[in-house]
């Protein structure tokens, strides 16, 4: 499984996210990044921040 908590890029921010592999993280932080986060849908461009921080759990 991965894991994302997006507190380690948005301090404050309590979300967390999990999936069977990083493309379901991802499908779930870009949502996350324009509906909580002003991102431009659909948010893909959150991709890059957020990778680095998917964890496996
Ligand atoms: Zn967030």
């Amino acid at each position: 499984m991965k894991s994302f908590a997006c507190g380690d890029i948005i301090p404050g921010c309590g979300a967390t996210f999990t999936a069977a592999d990083e493309q379901g993280v991802l499908v779930q932080t870009r949502r996350h990044a324009v509906e909580s986060h002003g991102a431009t849908a659909p948010g893909t461009e959150s991709d890059v921040r957020v990778r680095p921080h998917i964890r496996t759990v």
